[in-house]
């Protein structure tokens, strides 16, 4: 029935790569190749080296978080890609996305035993945008890595405004409280890697990171794929 469905799709809807109009494909092998990986992690704040993006250990002590883990650069092709998922709806893109992801915590080692939360999207905005693009990619690393996975642990209790036009302070106070962990004990002594497809500032992983904290989660990571 899938397949048949996926046919007639593609009669309405011709697959074609969001970059180059390549056939068949969203994201064809070439362009996917043109991504420009990150291959030294630094600290989020001050960018200097660190083994995974780790802060380092001066700006440790203004961070909650332990560090943010990204996988890419926020250019050509990768923007595009990002924003044909992220706004155009191509769902299937969260294939290749999440693949950026699963290779590069392959390559710079999991803290042990993760549990991977999305962040989560206010239900308002959960129902404009028919799913949460960051719950497709968290859930596809913890199928591969067969780790726990759960995208109602954490909820969006505040409909905050698009951080886009906002300072970097303003970023802070607005999704401040946003977040609620329903299931403290879920996260008591867990490592935790949170989930999204884009940061700026951090503000965001880092007020997820403040609600899990209180509950005495143990090393609490970002995973983006790009840094905006
Ligand atoms: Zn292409
Ligand atoms: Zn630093």
């Amino acid at each position: 029935v899938n397949k048949i469905k996926d046919f007639l799709l593609n009669l309405i809807f011709p697959k074609e790569c969001v970059i180059c109009g390549y056939e068949d494909t969203w994201l064809c092998p070439d362009c996917y190749q043109k991504i420009i990986l990150v291959k030294s992690p630094t600290c989020p704040f001050c960018k200097r080296l660190t083994s995974k993006g780790e802060f380092c250990p001066t700006c440790r002590r203004k961070a909650t978080l332990t560090g943010i883990m990204i996988a890419a650069y926020y250019e050509t092709p990768l923007k595009e890609i990002i924003h044909n998922y992220k706004y155009k709806m191509v769902k299937d893109l969260s294939e290749p996305l999440a693949d950026l992801l699963i290779n590069h915590l392959q390559k710079f080692a999991l803290p042990s035993n993760p549990l991977i939360l999305p962040v989560p999207l206010h239900q308002k905005r959960l129902k404009e945008r028919e799913f949460n693009q960051a719950a497709l990619l968290g859930k596809k690393i913890a199928d591969i890595f067969g780790l726990d996975f759960d995208d109602e642990l954490m909820i969006r209790k505040i409909n905050t405004k698009p951080q886009i036009n906002l300072s970097g302070l303003e970023r802070k106070e607005n999704v401040k409280n946003a977040f609620l962990c329903i299931n403290p004990q879920k996260v008591y002594k867990r490592n935790i890697i949170l989930v999204d497809d884009v940061c700026t500032t951090g503000a965001t992983l880092e007020a997820c990171g403040v609600e899990l904290r209180k509950y005495n989660a143990r090393q609490i990571w970002g995973l983006v794929l790009a840094r905006q």
